[in-house]
């Protein structure tokens, strides 16, 4: 499959398609996802014309996984979860559904079960309000374009 610079993260990316963002760097954005899985699961995004894992720039892949580490601390403070887990699928096989590679962070927590991947939109005032406890939990951002 070749990249298609139509797909939804790449939109985000050029601001054409709306996001709550959290957080953006030179080399990365993050955003929460409109379907979470638990509450606070964010995506964070190389600033790369990249499909998978094995397609990224290695520097901007550097810059994402340092983004991943910060973004994750502040979900973590956020949400005040004991356990953040990170995931990232990598072709249709493993369940990637949005082919521009990202990077899931989510608040676990014992006992709470991940809802269906992919499947409810959250309600915009809901995902609002977890963008801004995340912000909160971050070095102050220049405001969103
Ligand atoms: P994948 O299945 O590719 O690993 O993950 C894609 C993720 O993107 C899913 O968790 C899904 O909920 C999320 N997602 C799909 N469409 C949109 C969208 O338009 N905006 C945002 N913020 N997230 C999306």
């Amino acid at each position: 499959m070749s990249y298609d610079n139509d797909n939804i993260f790449a939109k985000i990316l050029r601001a054409e398609a709306p996001a709550f963002r959290v957080y953006e760097t030179d080399g990365a954005l993050a955003f929460m996802d409109l379907m979470p899985q638990v509450p606070g699961h964010t995506l964070v995004v190389p600033k790369d014309a990249a499909e998978n894992l094995f397609d990224v720039d290695p520097d901007i892949l550097a810059a994402t996984i340092l983004a991943v580490q910060t973004v994750a601390g502040a979900v973590k403070q956020a949400f005040e979860a004991p356990g953040i887990m990170i995931a990232q699928l990598n072709g249709p096989a493993a369940g990637q559904t949005v082919f521009h590679t990202h990077f899931h962070i989510m608040p676990r927590f014992e006992g709470l079960e991940f809802k269906l991947h992919a499947r409810e939109v959250e309600d915009a005032a809901v995902l609002a309000s977890h963008a801004r406890r995340i912000r909160a939990c971050l070095p102050p951002q220049p405001p969103a374009p």
